[in-house]
C-alpha cells in the first residue's frame, strides 16, 4: 500500500468517523485519530482498526478506549489494544492479551513502537512468579487494571 493511499485512508476514516450519533464531535474525532495513529504505528491501512465492536456500536466507557487491528494479510488476526484516553495524543498503547494466571483479558505490553510488539511477539509474555513480583516486563497497568479475577494475585492491593 502506497505512502499516499495510506494517507488517504487516514483522512478517508477521520472524515467518517469524527461525527457519532451517540457521543460528540469533538469525543468522536479524538477516538477517529487515536485508531488512525495505531495504524499509523502498526504500519496497516487505518480502515483495518476500529473501536470495541465497530464505530456504530461504541461501548462506554471510552476511557480506556479500547482499539481492535485486524491484519490486512488475515481478518482473522486481531490485536487488542487499549489506550488511557483518547482525548490525549501522546500515551502509549496496550496489547491486551489473557493474563497468565486468571485469564482476564489485561494489558501485557506496553507499545510505543512496532518494535515493542515485536519484542512482545518474539519472547510471549514472561513467566509469573510465585512470589507475587511482576517481571520487568510487564506494564504498571498490568496489575492496576480491574478485569483480573478477585482471586488473582495480580489484582493490585491483593499481592
Ligand atoms: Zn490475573
Amino acid at each position: 500500500m502506497s505512502i499516499a493511499s495510506r494517507a488517504a485512508s487516514a483522512y478517508e476514516q477521520l472524515r467518517r468517523h469524527s461525527t457519532h450519533p451517540l457521543i460528540s464531535d469533538s469525543k468522536a474525532a479524538d477516538i477517529a485519530r487515536a485508531a488512525v495513529r495505531l495504524a499509523a504505528l502498526l504500519g496497516i491501512d487505518p480502515a483495518h482498526v476500529q473501536p470495541n465492536r465497530s464505530w456504530n456500536s461504541l461501548v462506554l466507557p471510552l476511557a480506556p478506549l479500547t482499539l481492535r487491528a485486524s491484519d490486512p494479510e488475515d481478518e482473522r488476526q486481531v490485536y487488542t489494544f487499549s489506550y488511557r484516553d483518547p482525548i490525549y495524543d501522546d500515551e502509549p498503547f496496550f496489547l491486551l492479551g489473557p493474563c497468565p494466571v486468571c485469564g482476564a483479558m489485561v494489558p501485557l505490553a506496553e507499545v510505543r513502537s512496532l518494535a515493542d510488539l515485536g519484542a512482545f511477539l518474539d519472547q510471549g509474555p514472561a513467566p509469573l512468579l510465585n512470589n507475587g513480583m511482576l517481571p520487568n516486563s510487564y506494564p504498571d497497568e498490568f496489575d492496576r487494571d480491574p478485569a483480573h479475577s478477585s482471586t488473582c494475585p495480580f489484582r493490585e492491593g491483593e499481592s
